[in-house]
């Protein structure tokens, strides 16, 4: 009887600690940033139809701080079972070389279900700042760089990243304003508490078509669909500035094949779904194709990632220890 128990159990149970029945219960989706923001925004637009797919709540969980490397380490240590994951930015290439020492390997403690999408960044200020072009901003923080704020998620956001790029290519170190995540950094910048910062479309699309902060530039290599009088980076004095912040979905390494090959297949789904291309249009992205939504292409795309921004870092000499 024990014996035909067993057997039953193997044919039911393909997998260690997998059930063919999966996902059984919510999952957890970790957000390395503030709620409100632009890794935020993507998540819950892609958990919604993810949740559809699945027949299963998706929760989503802000764990903000030390540039998305705090929620990162909360999924690395997480149980592998399907039910926590982890959707993070191009901060999981650049922490890599930023954090000398970091609670997990940046290759080593994730399993990899695909890409999400590749969201420009917009460079914007408080409404009434001074300057009115890329130019006139080059120009205006290097005459006042010890008075200029900054605001960025700490080291290993996008914004860090785009700000450390921007402040070598003009040669200018300015005083930065850490946040959780650029949410509640964009609300100090409605407030006029912050100077300026380099963000996301997802976050700053609607914020610059009400008016409400002043836009100075794209860091994509065309000009976006959406904000068609919005010069490109490149087009205004800072030539080859061009930064894609590109979105992962990973889950803890170890993650049963089972519930690694439904979920890869529920992004892919979710990716398709009309109402998120139509949102992630409005806020100035386009969702990952379906040949990037997969295990191997961000597998990919995070080894290359690491090289590419390996030797960029390190010339900047900007470390987070
Ligand atoms: N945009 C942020 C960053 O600078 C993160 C966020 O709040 O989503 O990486």
């Amino acid at each position: 009887m024990r014996f035909l128990l067993a057997v039953l159990a193997f044919v039911l149970v393909p997998s260690w600690g997998f059930a063919q029945d999966y996902p059984d219960r919510p999952i957890t989706v970790v957000v390395p940033f503030s709620a409100g923001g632009p890794t935020d925004t993507v998540t819950r637009l892609v958990a919604e139809a993810m949740s559809k797919d699945l027949g299963q709540q998706i929760v989503v969980e802000n764990v903000g701080g030390a540039g998305g490397t705090l929620g990162a380490a909360r999924v690395a240590e997480a149980e592998p079972d399907g039910y926590t994951l982890l959707l993070a930015h191009i901060g999981m290439a650049t922490s890599a070389t930023l954090y000398r020492q970091l609670p997990y390997e940046p290759l080593g403690s994730f399993d990899y279900l695909g890409l999400v999408t590749e969201v420009p960044m917009t460079i914007v200020a408080r409404k009434d700042f001074e300057p009115n072009t890329l130019q006139e901003l080059i120009d205006y923080v290097r005459a006042n760089k010890d008075t200029v704020t900054y605001a960025n998620a700490g080291i290993g956001a996008a914004s860090h990243l785009c700000g450390m790029l921007f402040m070598s290519a003009i040669d200018t170190q300015l005083t930065t304003v850490p946040y959780k995540g650029t949410g509640p950094a964009m609300t100090d910048l409605l407030g006029g508490q912050v100077d300026f910062m380099c963000d996301q479309t997802t976050n700053t699309t609607k914020q610059i078509q009400a008016g409400a902060i002043k836009a100075y530039a794209t860091t994509s290599p065309e000009r976006l669909a959406n904000l068609p009088d919005l010069p490109t980076a490149s087009e205004s004095g800072l030539d080859g500035f061009v930064v894609g912040v590109w979105h992962g979905l990973y889950a803890p390494k170890g993650t049963p094949p089972g519930a690694i090959d439904r979920l890869a297949k529920s992004l892919q789904i979710a990716l398709k779904d009309p109402s998120v291309v139509e949102r992630f249009a409005e806020l100035g992205t386009a969702p990952a194709s379906q040949a990037d939504a997969t295990p191997d292409a961000l597998k990919a795309k995070l080894e290359s990632e690491i090289e590419r921004w390996r030797p960029v870092i390190q010339e900047a000499g900007v470390y987070a220890d």
